[in-house]
């Protein structure tokens, strides 16, 4: 299982455990399984299901709210509250 991080200043998912990529910020807290996400730009919400290489599976639901598993890369995704 791979480790990734987010910033608790802009939310935004990240590799890096130190600084946060996008707004320097040094508050890193680790994503953890069953954490909720947004995909930047969508209305895609789910849980983290599985790290693996830099990439995350979320659970989510389809339009006919079925369970659909997609992975996304790191610079996707948001934490959400
Ligand atoms: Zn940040």
């Amino acid at each position: 299982m791979d480790r990734v991080y987010y910033c608790i200043d802009c939310k935004r998912v990240i590799a890096n455990d130190k600084v946060c990529d996008y707004c320097k910020g040094e508050d890193l807290k680790q994503l953890t399984i069953k954490a909720p996400v947004n995909v930047i730009g969508t209305k895609i919400k789910g849980k983290v299901l599985k790290i693996k290489a830099g990439k995350v599976n979320i659970l989510t639901r389809n339009e006919a709210n079925e369970k659909v598993i997609k992975e996304y890369e790191l610079e996707q995704l948001k934490k959400l509250l």
